[in-house]
């Protein structure tokens, strides 16, 4: 059966790119067509300045988020990643595998440390070793595939590069991962800011809806969304981002053609009002379920406890056969 691992990071509240690009797909897709593990990917939370309490909090609530989603544990697994220690156990083992050349290559390093120094922090050394970890996440698992968003199949590329590397050098331990993408929505825009990817650490909220949004304030930020010069609705990322992923938005939502919808419309007020509608009454059902989950904790603490035991069982034996293959010696 085909292997799938994917995670989501507790750097902030989940937004409707983490959705429609990923979860959305997890839940109604995915954990019905494959052997699935859905992680909740801590330790990659503490590669930027961060509040322990906060990532605790939210790393509850992302699990929590996962469930009301619609991932459900009797199909997948649900777990979070520090809670099984091979992630960091196999890590160690990629790193020397990696070169820093190839690290210092990736784009979200690229991107994040410049962010980090340019607000006077310093940068983490596990913000450059991440994509390794990353790497480690789903090479412990035998994975074949890795649903993500765009912006992340770089890493998966990393990843693939590390695998056929390893087993190359010290005999076949791995199977080598692909990414896939989602049809639409592989790539939601912040709606201040239509250049940019709307990504859920962002300091700048106005353009970000949060799944867990109020109804009214979803509505507001769509309607305040950045639209374009001209009147005419048009789909045309280069020349219009603000409309396109409005209307890329909308068809995620309706399961239309963002080329196609853009000829309904002669107005962006409409647009946005429709869309705003829309991604009201996709959200709703999810804050429902999210409020029933959050009033009973223990239920998702055993979840969890449940993910890390199944996911622990899957994991050890590959980082074992990968800690035999590079040499070191097997406890007696
Ligand atoms: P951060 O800003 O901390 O990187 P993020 O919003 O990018 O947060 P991740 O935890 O990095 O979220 O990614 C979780 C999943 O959501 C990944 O599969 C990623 O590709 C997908 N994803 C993130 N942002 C978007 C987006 N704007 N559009 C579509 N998919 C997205
Ligand atoms: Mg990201």
């Amino acid at each position: 059966m085909t292997r799938i691992f994917s995670g989501v990071k507790p750097t902030g509240h989940l937004t409707l790119g983490n959705y429609l690009g990923a979860v959305r797909r997890w839940a109604q897709a995915d954990q019905h067509r494959a052997d699935a593990l859905f992680c909740v990917v801590d330790l990659h939370a503490l590669t930027v300045e961060h509040d322990p309490a906060r990532v605790r909090r939210l790393s509850r609530q992302a699990a929590t988020l996962l469930l009301a989603a619609g991932l459900d544990p009797a199909l997948c697994t649900v777990f979070v990643q520090s809670h099984v220690d091979e992630h960091a156990r196999l890590s160690y083992v990629l790193e020397c595998t990696a070169t820093d050349g190839e690290l210092r290559r990736m784009i979200q390093y690229k991107e994040k440390s410049m962010r980090a120094r340019a607000a006077g922090e310093s940068v983490r050394l596990s913000l450059l070793t991440y994509p390794v970890l990353m790497a480690a996440d789903i090479l412990a698992y035998g994975t074949d595939e890795v649903p993500v968003g765009d912006d992340q199949t770089q890493h998966v590329e990393l990843t693939r590069d590390l695998a056929v590397r390893f087993n190359q050098r010290y005999g076949h331990t791995f199977t080598v991962p692909r990414a896939t993408r989602p049809e639409v929505a592989a790539r939601i825009m912040d709606l201040q800011d239509p250049t940019s990817k709307m990504g859920k650490s962002h300091a700048a909220t106005a353009g970000i809806v949060y799944l867990l949004d109020e109804p009214e304030v979803v509505r507001k930020k769509i309607m305040r969304a950045v639209a374009d010069s001209g009147v005419e609705v048009e789909y045309d990322r280069v020349e219009k981002p603000g409309v396109a992923n409005l209307l890329d938005v909308l068809a995620a939502c309706e399961g239309g053609d963002p080329v196609e919808l853009a000829g309904a419309y002669d107005s962006y007020g409409a647009l946005k009002k429709d869309t705003a509608e829309a991604v009201v009454e996709l959200l709703r059902p999810v804050r429902e379920r999210h409020a029933e989950l959050a009033a009973d904790p223990g239920h998702v603490d055993q979840v969890l406890r449940e993910g890390a035991e199944r996911a622990r069982g899957l994991a050890r034996p590959t980082v074992d056969a990968a800690y035999r293959a590079i040499g070191l010696l097997p406890p007696g």
